[in-house]
């Protein structure tokens, strides 16, 4: 703590944009767009679903344009498609209905709307149906280019939503193998904000409330996906750490994430889960090492005292944490290693090099409390 206290000689900022409706009644927000054009952004299952003509009914009178077509982990052609799509509707909200990628992609079709009409004012509205992302909140978009295996985590507060509606009747029917998988993004956003180079205490209010009730509630949704409780408890949770990383950044786990993930196609929450363990044990300095903890240790000890886990010193905060993590993950199907997930190893050793240097140059790297050499990087991606 008091390491934190003196890297924290700057100046700090924390900023919220998004207004955060919830609650019975809550589409009645946007009665303030009757008449007006809405661009609705999504998926092809939110439309084949029905989830699309939900939600529409809710809506008051207004002209509506959907583009359904947002392909999960969105490349750059897709953003191009969507912003055709929509430039001559000239759309005076953009309504994105799905998971971090629908409402990744409709962050980026914004962004190319107004660049393509500066003088034009257009609102941006998330309703998230996966408990994952938090991108209802953030300042981030994920775009890939998966000709070149690469992701691209793009940053910056014009994109962040100006209303995010949670609906927690949305995500019901988000299978169990998603549930988990997003349901580990959010501990992994909050766990990497919590030892992130800015957090501080407005952040860590939010990382440690989407922790407990992460925690608490991904197991019961997991097993029951109706349960209304457990739903909304881990919908709200995603956002609360959505609103923590988009202030203190992310981390090494992110990084490797990106790298590992735009070049073997596996998706994000599952590898955030799967490397989330080795990379608290190796921020903490306690993976197979017996030297001096290092400064996140103190941090990780911190959130595992808060979560009722046992732990008498520093070191073994940290290891009961990490053993939680691989609990739950064993508890959810999620395998340990790439070998265990059945990932061509082959490819692993081709890639290598390209995915340490990914790695190294992903933005959410830079926010890591340890500074990862390439070697270390290559070791957590052979583990
Ligand atoms: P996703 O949006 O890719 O959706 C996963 C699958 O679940 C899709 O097939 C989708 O159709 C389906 N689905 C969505 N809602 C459903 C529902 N209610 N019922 C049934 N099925 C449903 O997955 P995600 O994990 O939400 O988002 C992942 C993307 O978000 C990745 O590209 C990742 O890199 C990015 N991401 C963005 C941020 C950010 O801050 N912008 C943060 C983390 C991750």
């Amino acid at each position: 703590m008091r390491e934190r206290q003196a890297a924290m000689t700057g100046l700090q900022r924390f900023f919220l944009k998004t207004e955060i409706v919830f609650g019975p009644g809550m589409f009645d927000r946007l009665e303030a767009f009757r008449g007006q054009r809405i661009g609705i952004i999504t998926d092809a299952f939110m439309v084949k679903s029905g989830m699309v003509d939900r939600v529409r009914a809710k809506l008051p009178p207004c002209e509506i344009k959907v583009f359904g077509e947002v392909v999960p982990e969105p490349p750059l052609q897709n953003i191009a498609q969507g912003a055709r799509f929509l430039a001559d509707f000239k759309p005076d909200a953009i309504l994105a209905l799905g998971g971090g990628s629908a409402i990744d992609a409709a962050k980026a079709i914004l962004a190319t709307l107004r660049e393509m009409e500066p003088s034009r004012s257009i609102v941006m509205i998330a309703v998230p149906t996966t408990s994952g992302t938090g991108s209802e909140v953030t300042s981030y978009a994920i775009i890939s280019e998966p000709e070149r295996g690469i992701k691209h985590p793009l940053r910056s507060e014009e994109i962040i939503p100006d209303i995010a509606l949670l609906d927690p009747e949305l995500v019901m029917s988000v299978p169990p193998k998603v549930t988990a998988d997003t349901g580990m993004d959010v501990i992994t956003h909050a766990l990497e904000a919590y030892v992130a180079r800015e957090a501080n205490d407005f952040s860590d209010a939010f990382a440690e409330k989407a922790l407990a009730l992460a925690f608490a509630h991904l197991p019961t949704a997991f097993a029951n996906g109706n349960d209304v409780v457990a739903r909304g408890a881990l919908h709200n949770a995603s956002c609360m750490a959505g609103i923590a990383f988009s202030a203190a950044g992310l981390g090494l786990n992110h990084g490797l994430a990106h790298a590992i993930g735009g070049r073997l196609h596996i998706p994000h929450g599952k590898i955030n889960a799967m490397l989330l363990p080795l990379v608290i044990e190796y921020n903490a300095g306690t993976r197979g090492e017996f030297g001096p903890c290092l400064p996140a240790a103190t941090r990780y000890a911190e959130v595992a005292r808060r979560l009722g886990l046992e732990g008498p010193s520093v070191r073994a905060g940290v290891k009961s944490l990490a053993q939680a993590i691989s609990r739950l993950n064993a508890q959810f199907g999620i395998p340990p290693t790439l070998r265990a997930l059945g990932v061509d190893l082959d490819e692993v050793a081709r890639y290598g090099a390209a995915m340490v240097q990914g790695t190294l140059a992903d933005s959410c790297t830079a926010s890591n409390p340890r500074k990862p050499t390439p070697d270390d990087v290559a070791e957590l991606i052979g583990a």
